[in-house]
């Protein structure tokens, strides 16, 4: 391929094990994005890429705030560019994922999340070739929106979620199958984006005022009234297809009903990874959603559930806003036909 006919991809370095060395105090980020590109030279053999570094940290550290400083840099970068690559920790990458799915909408390039399980630098890593992948990704034709590329899977940005802690293939596409297949240098694409004409729309406005809750048997109700103090956004992350517990001695309802006078928002989510919830399958999810104000996860991410509230409350801050746009399918995250009945 000649030069003129490469295309054009901006690498958009955040840090990560793929890019981390051994320290005095353990793995942490060290390696510049030109070193990432010369470990593997099979990328300038496809692609024109350039480097730019935004972050140096593990992905544990990373905050709403950097979310919004990668959206700047597509944004500033956007017409210079064919496509973008993004090295990130993998611990935090799907809430990423989500997040810019959100922040970024009607994209018509390919923006490619990707990191590794071991660094660059091991004799033994997948850093070469999810970089590998990742740049031909970016590279592909017709390619537009958010992904995360892992292990040989293209996932769609709101369906990704880190399942494995060590092991390469690390990410799951939930609820949804994967956007594409990468080997030898191929894409097997299973859908193609349609893109509306105007171009893509930034956000730079999040509100990380979200809450996420772990229920667990026992739990005290209590802790309700704890967090309804300080967000204005509670996930409930429940059971199976979704409910809240309603026994006396621990009944959340009451504390449920009592955000939302306050005008705070509840949604059920799952602690089930796969398959979302119907929260009008049994008495306790029933009776939830008899408080109006009640929203369901239905087939989202938790991640994106988190994110797109974060997004939502960046854009207002009218909560009938709020609950109608939580329903409106963003970027693949929501099939509204799994909403159930009393959804
Ligand atoms: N702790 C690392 C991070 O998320 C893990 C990784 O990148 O795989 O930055």
């Amino acid at each position: 391929m000649s030069e003129t006919e490469k295309k054009k991809i901006l690498l958009i370095a955040t840090g990560g094990t793929i890019a981390s060395a051994q320290g005095g105090e353990g793995l942490s980020p060290a390696v510049k994005p030109e070193e990432l590109l010369d470990a593997v030279p099979g990328i300038r053999e496809i692609c024109n890429p350039h480097a730019v570094q935004i972050l140096n940290i593990d992905s544990t550290n990373l905050q709403p705030e950097n979310w919004v400083q990668m959206v700047r840099v597509i944004r500033e970068s956007y017409d210079g560019y064919d496509g973008f690559v993004i090295t990130h920790g993998t611990d935090t990458m799907a809430y990423t994922a989500s997040a810019l799915s959100y922040l970024i909408q009607n994209a018509d390039k390919p923006i490619v999340l990707t990191g590794s399980q071991k660094p660059i630098g091991y004799g033994i890593t997948d850093a070469g070739k999810n970089l590998t992948d990742s740049f031909t990704l970016a590279c592909e034709k017709d390619m537009a929106g958010v992904y995360l590329v892992f292990d040989g899977k293209a996932i769609f940005g709101t369906r990704a979620r880190k399942v494995k802690s060590k092991s390469y293939d690390a990410f799951e596409s939930v609820n949804h199958p994967p956007a594409a297949l990468i080997y030898d240098g191929r894409v097997v694409r299973y859908f193609s984006e349609e893109v509306r004409p105007g171009g893509p729309v930034f956000c730079e406005e999040v509100r990380p005022s979200v809450f996420l809750l772990k229920l667990i048997p026992g739990m005290n109700p209590d802790v309700l009234e704890y967090v309804g103090a300080r967000y204005d956004v509670i996930v409930i992350e429940s059971y199976g297809v979704g409910g809240v517990p309603f026994v006396d001695r621990r009944n959340f309802l009451t504390e449920v009903e009592r955000l939302a006078d306050q005008g705070k928002i509840v949604v059920v989510a799952t602690q089930a990874l796969f398959e979302g919830s119907d929260m009008s399958v049994y008495e306790v999810g029933r009776r939830a959603m008899s408080f109006p104000t009640l929203l369901q996860s239905c087939d989202m991410t938790v991640e994106s559930v988190v994110t797109k509230m974060m997004w939502l409350l960046g854009q207002t801050q009218d909560r009938e806003e709020i609950r109608k746009r939580f329903y409106e399918p963003v970027n693949r995250d929501l099939y509204p036909m799994l909403r159930g009945s009393k959804g």
